[in-house]
C-alpha cells in the first residue's frame, strides 16, 4: 500500500499531523490503494513560504528555459500515459478509455503551454510624444495557489500547473483529498522534468484546513480554483477582501436542445454519452434534455433504451462503459436527488437505484437514470447532481426551448441538435453558456481552445488555449522618453 506525502521546498515530507485518509477504489471499497498524510496548517504555510523563497529565481529564469522543463513534462506524461491512466481509473473510477483520453488531453495542454513560453510577448505602442515610445511586459504574480477537484485529477492540475509555471509563478498545488495518487505522480514527473526546488509544492490536506491556510496566506498573490460553486463563491468572498486575482471554474447544469428536424439517432447517442459517460461526473455533463413536444415520445423511448444498454463495472476492465460514483458521499448525493425527483413529481423512466449485479456489490454504482416530464422549477432541473441522471423537459416551440434552457444559474456548456441553419445560429446567439456545441455532445474540448463558463459557473479569465496564460500574468506598462529634455506642455 502506498503512502502519499506532500512535496514542500524540494522534499517529500512526513506530516506531523498524524491524520491520514485512505485512498479507496470506488469500484471496489475493499481495494484500499494507499493512505494520504494530511498536512497541518503549519505545513501548508511552509509550502507557501517555500514557493515565496523560490519565486525570484524562477521569475528570472528565461521563459523559454522554463518552457523547456514544461515541454519535458509533456514528454514524460506521454511516456507514462498508461501508468497515469491506470492510477486515475483505480482512484477516481472512470473507465480506462476515459482515463487514457484525459491523460492525452492533459499532455496536449502541457505541450501547448510549453510552446507559449516563446510567445510571452507584450506590445510596442507608438507614443503621442516625439522621441517616446511605450511597451508592455507580461510578468508573473508571484506565489499562486492552485486548488483542484477530483473529477479530472490529471487534466485540471495540468491545465493550471503548466501555464502558471511557464508564466514564471511559483506554485502551491492543493488537489482534492480523494485523488492523491494522480497528484503525487504528476508531481514526481515534474521533478523528473527538472522543476527547481520550491517552484512546485504539493500540499495534501483537507480543504477546510490546509486549503484555508493556503488561500488566506498573504504571500499568495493569485488563486485558480476549480470545484463546486458553493466552495468557489465562499473562497471568492474571502479573496475579494485581499484584492488578489481569482479564477474559478465551478458547477454546471448543461442542456441539450433537441429540435424537430434533428437527426434523432445522433441526438440520442450524443445526449446519452454526455449524460452517462464518466458517470455524469463531468462539469460539462449533459443533465437536461430540452425536447420539442412533437418528438419527445420518440426521443424518450430511444434514450431509455440506450441508458439501459450501458455496461456498468470496474473501469479497469475495458469492456465496461460506465464506472462508479467517486465515493460514498457522491453516491448518496445522486440517490438523494433521485428521491427528490420522484417527490417533486417527475416521471422516473429507468434507473433510479444502486446498480446490482456481479462485480458491482462493493462499488458505488448507480443505474443510468432518466426522468421525464421534468418542469423547470423542479430541483432536478436546477441543481447540479453530478451523477448519471438525465432530466427531460418537454417544450412546445423554439422560444420556450431557449427560455427553459437558459432558466438556470449555471452557464458552462450546451448543445443543439438540428439541421436547420437558421435555428442553429439563433441558438448560438441566444444560449447563455460559455461553450456551445452543434450536433455534438456538451462534453469535450481541445487543448488549444479556451475553456470555461459564464453566470455562476465561471469567474475570471478563461483557461486553456490562447487565453491560458492571461490569468497567470500581470501587465507592466513602460514609457521610455529618449529626448533627454524636460517635457514641455501639459502632462496628463
Ligand atoms: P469542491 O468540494 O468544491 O472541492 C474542490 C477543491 O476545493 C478541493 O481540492 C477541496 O479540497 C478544496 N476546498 C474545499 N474547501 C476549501 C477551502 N475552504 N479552502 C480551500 N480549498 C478548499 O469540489 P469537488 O467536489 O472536488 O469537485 C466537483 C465540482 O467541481 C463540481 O461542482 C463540478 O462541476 C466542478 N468542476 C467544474 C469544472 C469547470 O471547469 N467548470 C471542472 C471540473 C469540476 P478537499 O477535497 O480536501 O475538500
Amino acid at each position: 500500500m502506498t503512502t502519499y506525502r506532500s512535496f514542500i521546498g524540494g522534499k517529500w515530507i512526513d506530516s506531523t499531523s498524524g491524520r491520514t485518509v485512505p485512498n479507496v477504489n470506488p469500484a471496489n471499497r475493499n481495494d484500499i490503494i494507499g493512505t494520504a498524510q494530511l498536512c497541518t496548517r503549519d505545513e501548508a504555510r511552509s509550502a507557501v513560504e517555500a514557493a515565496y523563497n523560490a519565486f525570484k529565481g524562477w521569475k528570472n529564469t528565461p521563459a523559454p528555459v522554463r518552457g523547456r522543463i514544461v515541454a519535458k513534462m509533456a514528454r514524460l506524461m506521454g511516456e507514462h500515459k498508461e501508468e497515469l491512466a491506470q492510477i486515475l481509473t483505480r482512484e477516481e473510477g472512470k473507465t480506462i478509455a476515459e482515463s487514457r483520453g484525459e491523460v492525452q488531453r492533459a499532455t496536449n495542454v502541457v505541450e501547448f503551454c510549453a510552446g507559449e513560453s516563446r510567445r510571452l510577448t507584450g506590445e510596442t505602442i507608438p507614443s503621442e510624444l516625439p522621441a517616446n515610445f511605450a511597451y508592455t511586459i507580461k510578468e508573473p504574480h508571484g506565489v499562486v495557489a492552485l486548488i483542484t477537484p477530483w473529477n479530472f485529477p490529471v487534466a485540471i492540475p495540468a491545465w493550471k500547473l503548466a501555464p502558471a509555471l511557464v508564466a514564471g509563478n511559483t506554485v502551491v498545488f492543493k488537489p482534492a483529498s480523494n485523488t492523491p495518487g494522480t497528484a503525487v505522480r504528476l508531481t514526481e514527473l515534474f521533478i523528473e522534468a527538472g522543476i527547481p526546488e520550491g517552484v512546485l509544492n504539493l500540499v495534501l490536506g483537507s480543504g477546510s484546513e490546509a486549503g484555508d491556510e493556503i488561500v488566506n496566506h498573504p504571500a499568495v498573490r493569485a488563486i485558480s480554483f476549480t470545484g463546486s460553486t458553493e466552495t468557489g463563491l465562499r473562497l471568492y468572498e474571502q479573496i475579494a477582501r485581499r484584492g488578489i486575482p481569482f479564477q474559478a471554474e465551478m458547477g454546471g447544469k448543461n442542456p441539450v436542445v433537441v429540435l424537430e428536424d434533428c437527426d434523432m439517432d445522433l441526438a440520442v447517442e450524443h445526449t446519452a454519452q454526455g449524460a452517462f459517460g464518466s458517470t455524469g461526473q463531468r462539469c460539462t455533463a449533459t443533465s437536461r434534455a430540452v425536447v420539442m413536444d412533437t418528438i419527445a415520445d420518440k426521443f424518450v423511448e430511444k434514450i431509455v433504451a440506450r441508458a439501459k444498454s450501458f455496461t456498468l463495472g470496474d473501469g479497469s476492465d475495458a469492456a465496461n462503459e460506465i464506472g462508479p460514483s467517486v465515493d460514498e458521499s457522491q453516491f448518496n448525493t445522486v440517490l438523494k436527488y433521485i428521491d427528490i425527483g420522484r417527490e417533486d413529481g417527475a416521471t422516473l423512466l429507468c434507473g433510479g437505484k444502486k446498480a446490482a449485479g456481479d462485480g458491482l456489490e462493493n462499488g458505488y454504482f448507480v443505474e443510468p437514470t432518466v426522468f421525464d416530464h421534468v418542469t423547470p422549477d423542479m430541483r432536478i432541473a436546477r441543481e447540479e447532481i453530478f451523477g448519471p441522471v438525465l432530466s427531460v423537459l418537454r417544450v412546445k416551440d423554439f422560444d420556450e426551448a431557449m427560455t427553459v434552457a437558459n432558466d438556470c444559474e449555471y452557464g458552462l456548456s450546451s448543445s443543439v441538435f438540428s439541421n436547420d441553419a437558421n435555428d442553429i445560429y439563433r441558438f448560438i446567439d441566444e444560449i447563455e453558456s460559455g461553450m456551445t456545441h452543434v450536433n455534438s455532445p456538451t462534453t469535450g474540448g481541445e487543448a488549444h481552445i479556451p475553456f470555461g463558463g459564464i453566470k455562476s459557473t465561471g469567474i475570471g479569465a478563461r483557461e486553456q488555449g490562447s487565453t491560458s496564460l492571461d490569468f497567470y500574468t500581470e501587465l507592466k506598462v513602460v514609457y521610455v522618453d529618449y529626448t533627454g529634455r524636460k517635457r514641455e506642455g501639459n502632462l496628463y
